[in-house]
């Protein structure tokens, strides 16, 4: 059979445990979409949120509770779709390796993420978290994507990617892709607060494998706009963050909704109540999904397994010519 996919995309995420709406509108649901026109090649990148030293007694529950979440969102590997942890393929470190020869120091002490950690983390400012961005320049050019599907905060990130692609294949021949950025359309998701992203550690968070109950709880502490103190008031809807996901969540509704917020026709309760219901059941087929999956916790464990095996038949190919063209002696 030959294959009409337009390429093949890379993408990978941290081990954070069950998932959120940030995690679901940012990439969850564009994940699943780029199932029809890509390869795809997800990855839970295990050895990335080592760099903090933190929690790493979770990363086993978080990487089964991210899977699940995956897997009973539509990522599927029925698809052709590969579904692997960072550390199983163990390529990925060689490359890393390889690549940091070609990356000058100065490029990674100046990106601002780096002296965002540094300030972050001033006790731990490990070799790792100097060489993160080389670690994910491999992970994407091991797979030799096409397409790296970002944010337009992440944009910087994979520009850095195609900075060390293009040393590399200077220095050595064209070996490696330089990775496309497939900028997505759904790019930041506020917390409850209303002020910050969505964050599980800032606990501002809407787990999308929440109950019913959970999610109305959640939605009630949600802030709205501000200059709406009491139900008589017109809201601005153009300020009210849970306005902003009712476009997403209640799209049949979102006009009449802005009509009914702008001449206090609706309560911020009522309008809340409304969100948490749709909420509520956009993710009803996901949850039975989800809970049909955790009845045999081997179902993601089997998939990640499989995710591996197939991860790794790519890796070895492309470490291979890498080595070559660096010119590395062959073993006999
Ligand atoms: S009525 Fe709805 S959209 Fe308007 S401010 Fe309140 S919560 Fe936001």
């Amino acid at each position: 059979m030959t294959n009409t996919k337009k390429g093949r995309v890379f993408s990978g995420a941290r081990p954070t445990g069950r998932q959120h709406l940030g995690n679901y509108l940012g990439a969850i649901r564009n994940y699943v979409a780029l199932q029809d026109d890509y390869d795809c090649v997800y990855c839970v990148v295990d050895l990335h949120a080592l760099t903090t030293l933190e929690d790493t007694d979770k990363l086993r529950g978080w990487t089964y509770e991210m899977t699940l979440d995956w897997l009973a969102a539509g990522m599927n590997p029925d698809l052709g779709t590969i579904i692997f942890v960072q550390s199983h393929v163990p390529q990925v470190t060689e490359l890393h390796l390889l690549l940091s020869m070609a990356t000058p120091l100065g490029w990674l002490t100046r990106l601002p993420t780096f002296k965002d950690k540094v300030r972050q983390q001033p006790d731990n400012v490990n070799y790792g978290l100097v060489g993160y961005p080389v670690l994910m320049a491999a992970d994407i050019a091991l797979y030799k994507a096409d397409v790296v599907p970002v944010g337009v905060d992440q944009a910087p990130h994979l520009e850095f990617t195609r900075e060390i692609v293009r040393r590399f294949n200077h220095h050595f021949g064209e070996v490696l892709i330089e990775p496309q950025a497939k900028h997505t359309e759904f790019t930041k998701v506020l917390g409850i607060d209303g002020e910050q992203k969505m964050s599980k550690s800032l606990d501002n968070h809407i787990e999308i494998a929440a109950s019913p109950e959970e999610i109305e709880q959640r939605v009630m502490q949600m802030k709205t706009d501000p200059a709406r103190k009491f139900r008589s008031d017109p809201g601005h809807p153009e300020v009210c963050n849970l306005f902003s996901l009712h476009s997403f969540f209640s799209a049949d509704q979102v006009a009449q909704i802005e009509q009914d917020c702008r001449g206090a026709g609706i309560g911020c309760v009522q309008c809340k109540r409304l969100f948490a219901q749709n909420l509520s059941a956009h993710f009803a087929p996901f949850r039975e999904r989800r809970a049909e999956l955790a009845k045999d916790p081997d179902v993601v464990w089997d998939v990640l397994a499989e995710g591996a095996r197939r991860a790794s038949v790519i890796a070895s190919e492309v470490i291979s010519e890498v080595k070559d063209a660096i010119g590395l002696p062959k073993p006999r």
